[in-house]
């Protein structure tokens, strides 16, 4: 019999208040995993990128020192916070949040992951050969510190998702090439990872979230909670329907592979508002996925929501095309030109670009084949 993850929500309106919400959510948490005395903490918070104050792209500096705190208090003998940004380093990054003195101050060591080996995995993971950062192993406990956000290729990026940190950056932009072309395939992957890792801590900045463009460029929305979980796909279970995403395709993937994501929220729901959701790719992929390769490129190359760029926001800083796992972006007078026959369509490039002048654009003919599909659902629905 699977057990039931207890999930925490805790209302929460701005990060001066934060560290009750974040004490609210962690009880049950300590209830299942035990006192932390003594024990060695790794935080893992999703940190992409510090661009401006309350910055939704990342757990918010507020958050992650009070967490850090919060597990100091409790008696932890380490607290230390890795993670593995795209670009800026983590002692970079919260320096520009203004937290790194604090840090320091209160003995949290800080520094981005740098050991990547092959793991011993479950038997139940599918792809056997993913190296992840080996510091988490020097830790009794990891805390997974995720950021509610849209995702323009997992339409959400909540707990499961922030663990593709753990990954190599070289490695991530190969997984991208490989694995990227195919939604399910990335999903399975991510699952892998968690199913490898097993954060016993989970904690979700939902305070500010991002919708729209995300997981970079979106815009920051109010969403006024805190979550929290024993278990990253509890809590991804949990929340993905109060964001406005029941169907989330990380779940469904779980629930195919029979990967227990059994929960009871076990405090009152505050009110969350629905997400404006990025295009989702997935769909018509998933159509492609049962045709022959030759009908899936075709549909691929034209179905499937393409990268699409605003001339007047891009500054031709090029990160895109440096960032594309398949180099499928050219630049072209200061300004990228996309190959949509290279495009696995990862978003890599929207993910990275600073000024959020890539955003994923739906193609007139992928907008007739859903209308199509949802006739064809209704005309079923009837019967
Ligand atoms: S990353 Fe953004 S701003 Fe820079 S060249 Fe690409 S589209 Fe333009
Ligand atoms: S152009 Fe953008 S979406 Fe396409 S493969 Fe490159 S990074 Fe991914």
């Amino acid at each position: 019999m699977s057990i039931k993850h207890p999930v925490a929500i805790a209302a929460c309106t701005d990060y001066e208040n934060v560290r009750a919400a974040i004490e609210q959510v962690l009880a049950p948490q300590f209830a299942v995993n035990g006192s932390v005395y003594g024990k060695r903490i790794m935080l893992k918070p999703n940190l992409l990128a510090w661009r401006k104050k309350q910055d939704p792209a990342c757990v918010h500096p507020r958050f992650l020192v009070e967490t850090a705190k919060a597990f100091l208090d409790a008696g932890a003998s380490k607290v230390a916070i890795l993670e593995n940004p795209a670009i800026q380093s983590v002692p970079s990054i919260l320096h520009t949040m203004g937290v790194d003195e604090e840090l320091r101050k209160l003995n949290v060591p800080f520094a981005s992951l740098k050991e990547f080996a092959p793991m011993n995995p479950p038997d139940n993971v599918r792809f056997r050969n993913l190296e992840l950062a080996s510091e988490y192993l020097e830790f009794d406990h990891v805390v997974d510190i995720a950021k509610a956000k849209t995702h323009g290729m997992m339409t959400l990026t909540l707990c499961v998702k922030n663990l593709f940190g753990l990954v190599n950056g070289s490695a991530r932009l190969g997984w991208h090439l490989s694995v990227g072309r195919d939604f399910h395939q990335f999903a399975d992957m991510l699952l892998d990872i968690y199913l490898t890792v097993k954060p016993s801590f989970n904690l979700l900045d939902g305070i500010i979230g991002m919708e729209g463009n995300g997981p970079g460029s979106g815009t920051p929305i109010q969403c006024n909670f805190v979550a929290g979980s024993t278990d990253s796909l509890a809590l991804d279970a949990a929340v993905a329907p109060l964001l406005g995403v029941p169907d989330l395709l990380l779940l469904q993937c779980a629930a195919e592979r029979q990967i227990p994501m059994d929960h009871e929220i076990v405090t009152e729901v505050p009110e969350i508002p629905f997400l404006k959701l990025p295009d989702p790719p997935s769909l018509a992929l998933e159509w492609g996925l049962r045709l022959p390769p030759s009908c899936r490129n075709f549909m691929r190359n034209h179905l499937l929501a393409r990268p699409l760029l605003d001339p007047e926001k891009c500054v031709g800083c090029g990160l895109c095309a440096r960032m594309c796992p398949p180099k499928a972006i050219t630049m072209v007078d200061k300004k990228p030109q996309f190959s949509t026959e290279q495009c696995i369509r990862c978003f890599c490039c929207q993910e990275h670009c600073p000024k959020g002048a890539i955003t994923p654009k739906q193609s007139k003919a992928m907008a007739l084949v859903r209308t199509m599909e949802m006739f064809i659902r209704k005309l079923f629905r009837k019967k």
